[in-house]
């Protein structure tokens, strides 16, 4: 049952869904499912979603929500490919100390990438 449910609701986001960049209606054909999540007995769902904009080429990944017959949608434009949206969904959160201690490592950078790659 999940899997036509899910099908059915991309089909009728790529109806209702916008480009936030250039409003070109999207094609389910450029829409892919990342994960989705289902509550048992309950009409309660949820969805990551990414599509491709045929007109510009930008990509928007949507956290689609349902629950019962209110659904909820929140996009965001992103440079990651639907492999790459997969790949990254479960990683780990960057913490503040890798972010200084990467801008430390910038900082004294003489930008000899051998020596850094060895
Ligand atoms: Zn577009």
């Amino acid at each position: 049952m999940r899997e036509t449910h899910f099908q059915k609701m991309i089909e009728l986001l790529a109806l209702v869904l916008h480009c936030p960049i250039c409003s070109a209606k999207y094609n389910a054909e450029n829409t892919n499912v990342i994960e989705t999540k289902a509550v048992d007995k309950g009409e309660e769902s949820s969805m990551l979603v990414h599509t491709d904009c045929e007109r510009c080429k930008s990509s928007v990944v949507f956290s689609i929500s349902m629950d019962g017959p209110e659904i909820f949608s929140v996009g965001m434009v992103t440079d990651l490919t639907s492999a790459d949206a997969a790949r990254f969904r479960d990683a780990n959160q960057i913490t503040v100390d890798e972010v200084m201690e990467f801008h430390d490592f910038l900082e004294n950078f003489d930008g000899n990438f051998e020596k850094v790659l060895r």
